[in-house]
């Protein structure tokens, strides 16, 4: 049986005292056993998160990080130094880091060995553009940001690796794919892991979807065979959602 798994991405929101407001909201939900709920906020809210859930199952991961061990990078935060604060979860090719910081497959597969070496979880992003749906390029854009990013990987790497499609135009913009879109990209998905790797690797990954799941349509998504739960931006922000989405299964 896969992980069926509901992370919450806080994008550059909530400052000290909202997290704190919305990781007690959220504590006092009890959570479903078998699913995994996960919370990214902020790098400079990540140990107060912690120290806020010690007691809760939700775990708390990063949205980034530099693919380099140490050295000159002026603003970045590294493995290591997630690690250092309890962080061993890390998102991984969100879609804004891909258009507003011009990250791309071969940065990101950088930085996915990094976090693989260093031990870590990844929560991959990718996912197509609006045009890219239009046009009918989305399966070949998908196929390229896999082999890209994660083809290279032994098998036993994906032990490391959750993956999030996100097509581009449902992220923010109340645009969700349907449920049948959905599964057929999860299911074009997993015959690609087949083709690269095997069945049983393909059955065992966890595909999570993204873009403008909210309590009203997370039970019709997450119903569907290949879809093993989501990754939620703006309704992670407002604990009776977020709580709504983790209890959709
Ligand atoms: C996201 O940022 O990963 C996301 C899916 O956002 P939203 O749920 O707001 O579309």
């Amino acid at each position: 049986m896969r992980d069926q798994i509901v992370a919450g991405n806080w994008k550059m929101n909530n400052d000290h005292r909202e997290t704190e407001i919305l990781l007690n909201a959220l504590a006092v939900h009890s959570k479903p056993k078998d699913v995994r709920v996960m919370v990214a906020p902020s790098f400079t809210q990540l140990s107060q998160s912690i120290d806020l859930l010690k007691n809760d199952s939700i775990k708390v991961v990063a949205q980034n990080m530099n693919a380099a061990a140490s050295g000159a990078y002026t603003g970045e935060v590294s493995a290591a130094m997630l690690k250092g604060v309890g962080v061993t979860t890390v998102v991984l090719g969100h879609s804004e880091r891909r258009s507003l910081y011009h990250e791309n497959n071969s940065s990101l597969s950088e930085k996915v060995k990094t976090a693989i070496a260093e031990g870590m979880e990844i929560i991959f992003c990718f996912g197509e553009q609006l045009e890219e749906r239009k046009t009918d390029r989305h399966f070949e854009v998908v196929k390229d940001q896999l082999s890209e990013a994660l083809f290279a990987l032994p098998e036993a790497a994906w032990e490391h690796i959750i993956l999030a499609y996100e097509p581009v135009w449902a992220i923010g913009t109340g645009e969700t794919a349907s449920p049948a879109q959905a599964q057929e990209m999860h299911a074009f998905i997993r015959s690609l892991i087949v083709e690269r790797y095997s069945l049983s690797l393909a059955n065992e990954i966890a595909i999570l979807y993204g873009g403008s799941v909210k309590p009203s349509n997370a039970k019709e998504i997450f119903s569907m065979e290949d879809v093993d739960g989501g990754l939620i931006g703006g309704a992670s922000l407002n604990a009776e959602d977020f709580m709504a989405i983790v209890n959709a299964f």
